[in-house]
């Protein structure tokens, strides 16, 4: 029988080209096929070291489609690579579902690891780091983007989300009004590139200065958040969250009552009346 080949995945820099490592060069330099999220993107990326591998499309749209096929590639023999447009294949980004497709046939799954945005960022934020949540992009509409943000108001870990340049500013104003304007943050941007820039301050202070600021809404963004106080910050933010959805099919009252229960929060905290 032929042994089967290896899928790698290989992560790509997030903007300076350096950052590519010695052993990602040998590995697309020898796999048989590179499946890319953007073809034409992957192939400067290639030529620019030399490179020059046939490339395979894929995105979010055709991997379902595409997983199948590639996993049959696998066991017949090939080795491929998986890259995709910057930084770590997988993380906000299309793979794993070729991933978990090649496990279940029993190839070998095997990473190059390198740049990812968040963890470049974790690293450069000086906030808690021993136990962090990446909750990756929020939801484009506002209202939907409160409530998750709501859901995490809570939460006692380091929160890092994605963002994009036409959202930055919508986002830390949401933020803001969800966690306190006085939760201490991080927006990073365009790390490893020429404009780099590591802004930190309590999430009012960071809305203000990328609202005034044009040039602190260009390019491609980490935020890193705080996570909620241990104790009582993080129950009331708990309670308001429970007060919030209960008190749309309980009385104000009520509705306090059993948030405050659940939450540990103080009454008071969550509703003002009696
Ligand atoms: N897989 C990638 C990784 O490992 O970081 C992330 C892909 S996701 C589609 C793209 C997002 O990552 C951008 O919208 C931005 O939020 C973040 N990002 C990518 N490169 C960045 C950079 N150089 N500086 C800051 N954020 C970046």
């Amino acid at each position: 029988m032929q042994t089967p080949g290896t899928l790698h995945i290989v992560a790509t820099p997030i903007g300076n080209l350096g950052d590519l490592s010695p052993r990602a060069l040998d590995t697309l330099r020898t796999v048989a096929a590179i499946c890319a999220e953007d073809t034409r993107h992957t192939r400067q990326l290639l030529s620019h070291f030399g490179l020059d591998r046939p490339l395979l499309a894929l995105h979010q749209h055709n991997e379902d489609a595409q997983a199948a096929q590639l996993v049959a590639r696998l066991l017949a023999g090939d080795s491929l690579a998986l890259v995709s447009d910057a930084g770590t294949p997988l993380v906000s980004d299309p793979g794993f579902r070729l991933v978990s497709a090649a496990r279940a046939a029993g190839v070998r799954v095997s990473p190059v690891p390198g740049a990812c945005a968040a963890i470049a960022a974790l690293s450069v934020a000086g906030l808690p780091s021993d136990r962090f949540v990446f909750e990756g992009f929020l939801p484009a509409r506002s209202a939907a983007r409160r409530e998750r943000l709501s859901r995490l108001a809570g939460e006692t870990r380091t929160l890092m989300f994605y963002e994009s340049a036409h959202r930055i500013e919508e986002t830390l104003a949401d933020m803001a009004a969800v966690f306190g304007g006085a939760r201490r943050a991080v927006v990073a941007r365009e790390l490893t590139k020429l404009f780099e820039t590591v802004l930190d301050g309590p999430l009012s202070a960071l809305h203000g200065r990328v609202s005034t600021e044009a040039d602190q809404r260009k390019g491609e963004f980490v935020v890193i958040v705080e996570g909620a106080g241990d104790d009582v910050d993080a129950r009331i933010a708990e309670g308001q969250r429970l007060y919030a959805k209960l008190s749309e099919y309980l009385k104000p009252s009520q509705a306090a009552k059993l948030a405050a229960e659940l939450s540990g929060a103080p009454r008071k905290a969550l509703y003002g009346g009696e």
